[in-house]
């Protein structure tokens, strides 16, 4: 597909702000023997009530009339214990994350397919993303026209380094003008949510 056909699609990080990751929902200890309710608002604004226990997830949301009811099912670890996996409600492919569609919740495929923003992008304008992620990953702001953040507490200084690098190449090709662009923060928000993931 061409950059032109991209070009205002639906991205992964725009969609990704609103969603259900399986694996967090396990760690909150939700996916557990006995039933959970709880309202979960601050994290999920459009989730009245979320209903859970190790084989099924169940969602009032907000201006919808039937509740939405996600299957959850288990495979084995290569290390023993078992991982769990979200089947989407409307195709039931077996997902670990579904995110938010008019719909409901879904995956990414019943969702439009989107595709991640640096591929809707210019080559220059790649760069100065890639750039924008890259500083917020070490806890800096997503702009280019600040030197490059200190390392923050609690990071090896080789990863630190690493990224520093990789920084450093991306913004050495780019203009002053394009170093000043203001950053895609629809799309950048994301990264800030979901920094261990990307
Ligand atoms: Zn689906």
């Amino acid at each position: 597909m061409t950059r032109k056909k991209r070009r205002g699609r639906l991205t992964v990080e725009q969609l990704g702000v609103d969603r259900l990751d399986v694996r967090e929902l396990q760690r909150a200890g939700i996916l557990g023997e006995s039933l959970v309710s709880l309202t979960p608002a601050l994290l999920w604004p459009r989730i009245d009530r979320m209903r859970a226990y190790q084989y099924l997830i169940q969602l009032e949301l907000r201006h919808h009339m039937v509740p939405q009811r996600i299957l959850v099912s288990w495979t084995p670890c290569h290390y023993g214990g078992a991982r769990p996996w979200m089947h989407c409600p409307f195709c039931q492919k077996r997902v670990a994350i579904l995110v938010r569609a008019l719909a409901g919740y879904c995956c990414r495929k019943c969702a439009g397919d989107p595709v991640y923003a640096s591929q809707c992008k210019s080559t220059r304008a790649r760069r100065h993303y890639e750039a924008c992620k890259l500083r917020l990953r070490v806890g800096g702001i997503a702009s280019l026209s600040v030197p490059f953040p200190e390392r923050p507490r609690g990071m090896h200084l080789r990863t630190y380094e690493r990224l520093r690098s990789r920084a450093e190449i991306l913004e050495c090709g780019l203009s002053t003008r394009v170093r000043k662009r203001p950053p895609d923060y629809p799309n950048l928000v994301y990264y800030l949510q979901h920094t261990n993931s990307k």
